[in-house]
Formats: structure tokens, sequence, C-alpha cells
């Protein structure tokens, strides 16, 4: 590749090492690194200017339409839908703030607690088709301090800062789902007896990040050491989601109400309490008492919870979903030239087999694909087959052969 005796088509100078292109041009080293210079220049000022680039608020989607997006894919859990729209709405709004006034818009991160399967990480997959800006999921379970087996907390940035395609600027405003949140709070409410160190310093680590610091991020992932390059993000603009189970968390809840209403009238204040949904009186002191540190807490200033799934829901999460897994099967079959129609029985029973061997929203999917695998296998190979019903015989009959407890490993 290399030539001597010519001169570099860009500064006209001889060089010894020149590097020519298809139609006899030559760039010098010089030239390569001047240039190489001149466009990280060019990328950094384009992701400074991206910083507001595309937002435009009289273009956002406002929270009433942010909702309707959500309600086309997930099945009531209207508070979290709304909080989740106000939340990300006001997010575009803190980046886009005019900065002369004194007045600064704070972040307000936000925690969702509800059972496993009532749609808090389907929520966060939702709206993140519609967002302007970067977005991850990140699964609290395998953060660890660090030293530990496991990942960093700051390994969430990386991610982020993926999904940006490594432009800082936008990572710096993206938005972050923290998925099972509950799993690294301390087991015990009382530090000095029981302290779980590991849990605790995951706490401590995400804390930071939730408080907005400068991190040292390395590009490639994995652990951090020495030689390798960093990427400096500043977390302050990036919005926290979290969402937990919180199993057991009602006891608490509980034990709240029940000394909350010591000293007054204690018959009249318990009696409007919902027992069978203590979560919608969800506290931030409950997150406390359940172990996550008093400052995350703090941090997490929107506390919403999600509704446990009713025969109706789940009735409804069959059907009605823009993605239903009806209509999935509906669409495959389609494509074979068949029309696939559920009874109304058929789907009464697979909620009901649902709720009888407690596999909640989830166990939906895994019913429904037992039923239709034999199905699916068969009925492509049957030219004469134009419309297919799914009665309730046919559901009974496919599941009887099945073994419904290995579907309640599954979920
Ligand atoms: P979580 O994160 O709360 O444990 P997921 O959001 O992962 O639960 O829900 C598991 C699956 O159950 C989803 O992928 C979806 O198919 C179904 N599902 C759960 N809740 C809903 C809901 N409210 N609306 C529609 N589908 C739901």
């Amino acid at each position: 590749m290399a030539k001597k005796q010519d001169v570099c088509s860009f500064c006209g100078r001889p060089m010894s090492s020149l590097f020519s292109g298809e139609d006899g041009a030559f760039i010098c080293e010089e030239c390569i690194e001047t240039g190489h210079q001149m466009v990280q220049e060019m990328i950094a000022k384009r992701a400074k200017a991206g910083k507001t680039e595309n937002l435009d608020l009289n273009n956002l989607p406002k929270p009433a339409e942010i909702k309707a997006f959500l309600d086309q894919y997930v099945i009531g859990q209207d508070e979290a839908k709304r909080f989740l729209s106000v939340a990300v709405y006001n997010h575009y709004k803190r980046l886009l703030q005019p900065t002369d006034d004194g007045v600064e818009i704070e972040k307000s991160n936000i925690i969702m607690v509800g059972s496993t399967g009532t749609g808090k990480t389907l929520l966060a997959r939702t709206i993140a088709k519609m967002l302007k800006v970067p977005f991850t999921i990140v699964d609290a379970t395998v953060l660890t301090e660090a030293g530990y087996v496991g990942e960093d907390v700051e390994s969430m940035l990386v991610r982020l800062l993926q999904e940006a395609d490594y432009d800082v600027a936008k990572t710096e405003r993206g938005i972050i789902f923290v998925d099972e949140i509950d799993k690294i709070a301390r087991k015990s409410d009382n530090p000095s007896i029981t302290r779980d160190v590991s849990g605790e310093g995951v706490q401590q680590a995400l804390l930071k990040l939730l408080e907005g610091s400068v991190v040292n991020v390395p590009p490639k992932g994995g652990r951090k050491h020495p030689e390798q390059e960093y990427i400096k993000v500043n977390t302050q603009n990036i919005l926290f989601i979290c969402g937990g189970a919180f199993d057991g968390i009602e006891r608490k809840i509980a034990q709240r109400l029940n000394t909350q209403v010591v000293g007054f009238d204690a018959s009249m204040a318990t009696q409007h309490i919902d027992k069978k949904n203590l979560l919608q009186y969800i506290a931030p002191q409950d997150l406390k008492a359940f172990g996550l540190i008093p400052e995350i807490v703090g941090r997490l200033p929107i506390l919403t919870y999600l509704q446990p799934l009713d025969r109706d829901a789940l009735r409804n999460i069959l059907v009605q979903p823009k993605n239903a897994i009806t209509k999935q099967y509906q669409k495959l079959l389609k494509m074979d030239g068949v029309e696939l129609v559920f009874d109304d029985e058929a789907l009464d029973y697979i909620v009901d087999k649902a709720i009888e061997f407690k596999l909640g929203a989830r166990g939906l999917r895994s019913l429904t694909e037992t039923i239709m695998m034999d199905l699916m296998y068969e009925i492509p190979s049957d030219k004469s087959i134009k419309r297919f019903v799914v009665t309730r015989a046919l559901a009974e009959e496919k599941l009887n052969k099945a073994d419904i407890m290995r579907l309640r490993n599954a979920v």
C-alpha cells in the first residue's frame, strides 16, 4: 500500500509512507491524523448539539397520548401507566428546561411495586417503543458489589451507552429500567444485627448513579482494569425506573397500618382497608422496612403499584393487547391460509387453568402454546382446512395430555 516518491494529494508534500486510494490519490500519515481529529471534533460537537436535538415539546407525545399507547399493549394498571407517562413527559421537559430562571426541575425517578407477572417489565418494554431517548432494561439480580462475581452496578451504563450508539450526550439523557430491585434489598431491616454487606454495597453503588455522578464506564463492559480506557458518563439527567415484586411487603404494610390506627378510632380507620389488596396502600417507609436503604428510597420519589390481575384482566390479556397471544397464533395460521378462531368457552377454560394452577399472566402463554402445539404441527400440511375452531373440548383434551405441573415450573 505504501508508495515512495509520491506526494500527498491533500498537503502536496512528498512523504515516505503514503496510503493510496483506488483512483491514484494519496494521503500521508499527518493528513490522516489531522482528518481523524477533525472527525472526532465534529462527532463531539454533534453529540453536544444532540442534547436537545429531535426533542421539541410541541412534537412530543403528551402524557395522555403515552398512556393511550400503553393501553394498546398492557391491560389495566391505570395508575402505574399514568405515573409512567407523566414521568417520561417530565423527563423530556427537564431535558429541555430553560436554565436562566433559577428554577431547576429535579429528576423524579420512579419505583413500581407489583407481584410478579402483573406487567412491570411489559410496561417498561412498551414505553421503550415510543421513547425519544435511549432506554435499557437491567436485571438487578445480577448486580454485585465491585470485586464480586457478577456485574458491577455501572454495567447498566454500558448497556445504555450501547443503546445510544456510544453517543455520550444521548446516553446522559436516557432512561434505565432496573428490574427486580427488591433482590438487592437488605435481608433484615435492622442493619446493626445482620448487616447484609454485599446487598447494601450494591445499593450504595446504585445510589451514586441515582444521585447523579460522573462515572468511568469501560466501553466494552466487563470488569474495570487499570489499563483500560474509560468513557465518562454523567448520570445526573438519566431517569431511573425501578420495578420489583417485593414479596411479603404486604406484611410490612399491614403492620404499619395497624400501628397507625392506634390512638385513633381504630375500628373506623381499619374499616375501609381493603385487606385483599394491601399493595395499594404502599408508602416509602414500607420499602425501607423491606430492606432498601433510606437514601435509595429518597431518590425514588414516585412510588406506584400494580394491581393483581383478576379473572377479567387475564381474559382480556388473552385477546385484547395489540400482540395478544391469540392474535399471534391467528397470524401464524393465516400465513398458511387458515382462519383460526378461539371459542369463548375455550378462552374461559385457559383462564380457569391459569388461576387454578397459579400460573398468572405468564401462564396464559404457556397454556395456549401447549394447546396449539399439535395443531401447529398438523394444520399446515392439511390443505383442506380453511378455518379451524379451538373449542373448550379440544383445549381440555390437549391440556389433559400435557403435564401442567411442568408448565408451572416453566413460568
Ligand atoms: P413482571 O415484570 O411484573 O414480573 P411481566 O411484565 O414480565 O411481569 O409479565 C409477564 C407476561 O405476562 C408479559 O409478557 C405479558 O405477556 C403478560 N402480562 C402481564 N401483565 C400484563 C398486563 N397487565 N397486560 C397484558 N399482558 C400482561
